[in-house]
This record gives C-alpha cells, sequence and structure tokens, in this order.
C-alpha cells in the first residue's frame, strides 16, 4: 500500500499521515518537512526553498522532483511502503512521479482530504509549531495545555513564517491554480478517494480505515 494524501494547505495532510504512518508502518515523505529540514541546516537547498515558500510559492519543480525520486530511490524504499505527503503538487511532478513509480514498480493510492476554504483559513492561522520536536498544536481546536509551550519538551511555540495571513491567501491562490487539477487527474485514473476533511479528526480518520481496509491486498 503506497499512498498520496492531497489537499488544501491546512487540510490536515501531515496530521493525518502522522497517523497512517504509525498505524500501517509506512515511511512518511513530505516534500515540506524535507524543505523545513534544510532550511534549518541552512544548505544551499534550504536558502533556495525558504525564498519561494515564505513567499508562498511553490519550490520549482526540477528542484522538488530530483529530491523526491532520490529517496524513492533509495534502497529501503524499494521493500517498504510509503506515503507521499505535500508531493506531487503539480501536473508536471505528477507526471514525473508516474515514469519514476514505474521504475521501481509501485502502484499507488490517492487519499484526497476535500475542505472549505474557510476552515483552512483559520486553521492554518491558528497553527503553531514545536521547532524542536515537530508536533502541531492549534491556538482554538487543539491548544497546548500550558499557553504557548510544547506539551512534551516545554519549548516555545512559533508560527511558520509561511502560516502569516498574507502568505496564506497567495498559497490558496497557487493550490487552485497548480494542484487542484491533481484531482481530476488521478480521479480519472480511478486512483482517487475522497474524504469529508471538514468533519471531525476521529470521523476522518474512520473513513481513511475503512478505505485503506478495503484496498488493503496484503
Ligand atoms: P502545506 O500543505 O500546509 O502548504 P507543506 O509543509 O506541505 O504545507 O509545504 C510548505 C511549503 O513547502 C509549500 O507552500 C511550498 O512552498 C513548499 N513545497 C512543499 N511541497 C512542495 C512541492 N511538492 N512542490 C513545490 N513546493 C513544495
Amino acid at each position: 500500500m503506497n499512498l498520496i494524501i492531497l489537499g488544501l494547505p491546512g487540510a490536515g495532510k501531515g496530521t493525518e499521515s502522522d497517523f497512517i504512518v504509525k498505524k500501517y508502518g509506512l515511511i512518511h515523505l513530505s516534500t515540506g518537512d524535507i524543505f523545513r529540514s534544510n532550511i534549518k541546516n541552512g544548505n544551499a537547498l534550504g536558502i533556495k526553498a525558504k525564498e519561494y515558500m515564505d513567499a508562498g510559492q511553490y519550490v520549482p519543480d526540477e528542484i522538488t522532483n530530483k529530491l523526491v525520486a532520490a529517496r524513492l530511490q533509495q534502497l529501503d524504499i524499494k521493500t517498504t511502503d510509503f506515503i507521499l505527503d505535500g508531493y506531487p503538487r503539480t501536473i508536471d511532478q505528477a507526471f514525473y512521479l508516474d515514469k519514476t513509480l514505474l521504475t521501481i514498480n509501485k502502484p499507488i493510492l490517492v487519499l484526497y482530504l476535500a475542505i472549505n476554504e474557510q476552515t483552512v483559513v483559520d486553521r492554518l492561522s491558528s497553527r503553531r509549531v514545536c521547532l524542536q520536536c515537530g508536533r502541531v498544536y492549534n491556538l482554538k481546536f487543539s491548544p497546548p495545555k500550558i499557553n504557548n509551550k510544547c506539551d512534551i519538551d516545554n519549548q516555545t511555540l512559533i508560527q511558520r513564517s509561511d502560516d502569516k495571513a498574507a502568505t496564506i491567501k497567495t498559497r490558496l491562490q497557487v493550490y487552485k491554480k497548480e494542484t487542484l487539477p491533481l484531482v481530476t487527474y488521478y480521479q480519472n485514473q480511478g486512483l482517487l478517494k475522497t474524504i469529508d476533511a471538514n468533519l471531525e479528526n476521529d470521523k476522518v480518520r474512520a473513513t481513511i480505515e475503512q478505505y485503506l481496509l478495503e484496498n488493503d491486498n496484503g
């Protein structure tokens, strides 16, 4: 079982991927996380990616595609299943992925987290993260126990620079132009399962589990 998780920024791709990874033992490949860890290291890729991310734009396809292909071609990926979170995000990335998957002989299923735009604006503007352990909170919907401190390691929570109001608007526009066409692309191939991501977390999860149960061939 190899998955792609697709949806607006803030739809819950990262949260649901973490759940799926723990439950089914898949490798989690999040391009956003990979870029953020390169930014933290301060290397050339990170410096380049940060320019685009802070502006709410996508990192260019040639950078992103090579990065993902390199990970997918690593030996453990050949024997282990994965979930792609935040990739592909453009039609060109989807074509590139199709080619890459052919070379390693991996079929995929696509989970599409469908959600209202206003809900994601609300979620993103109150999202906070712990830079130490990566845990994600929401000040309105899942706040930390102590104001602005991580429950796990007591670090001060921060707002991702791309979660600022002006950047959120651009990200939504870019998503609609570049990423939304992927829904039709995968639907036409019969690979897409739409999940109502406006619902509470446990309902979203139950739908995902049901779907994976139906599609797990072993
Ligand atoms: P979200 O889904 O909430 O936007 P991510 O952590 O997945 O958050 O991505 C954050 C940012 O990283 C994106 O806005 C974009 O700039 C960059 N990024 C992540 N994945 C890709 C990708 N596949 N192609 C281009 N840029 C990407």
